[in-house]
Formats: structure tokens, sequence, C-alpha cells
């Protein structure tokens, strides 16, 4: 099996940090984990919805 960190993706998994490399990997995804659970900046539901002639515009 091969363990890729999350985060960098690197191959090389710490058996500490799993399935991180590293303590530092492992809070970067904390921090991020930490930051979506409280504070989602300005995205209700509803944002979702089609933005019309946004995405076949560029064929070049
Ligand atoms: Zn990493």
């Amino acid at each position: 099996m091969t363990a890729k960190c999350p985060i960098c993706e690197t191959r090389t998994v710490a058996k500490e940090y799993k399935p991180f490399c590293s303590k530092r990997c492992a809070d970067v995804d904390l921090s991020r984990w930490l930051k979506g659970g409280y504070a989602i900046p300005g995205r209700p539901a509803d944002d979702a919805e089609e933005t019309p002639g946004s995405d076949q515009s560029a064929e070049a």
C-alpha cells in the first residue's frame, strides 16, 4: 500500500502523524479543518446556482 500525505502528497507518512508526513502537515490540515468549521466566509447554500455564460466561453 502506498500512503500519501494529503497535504503535500509526499509518499512518506509518519506513523505518529498518520495520514500525514509530518507534524507540520498535520497542523496544516487541522487548521484548515478548524477554519472550515468555524467560519466559512460568506457562502450561503444557494450560491451554487448556475452562472449563465461563464463556463463555455473560452475556446481558443
Ligand atoms: Zn505532508
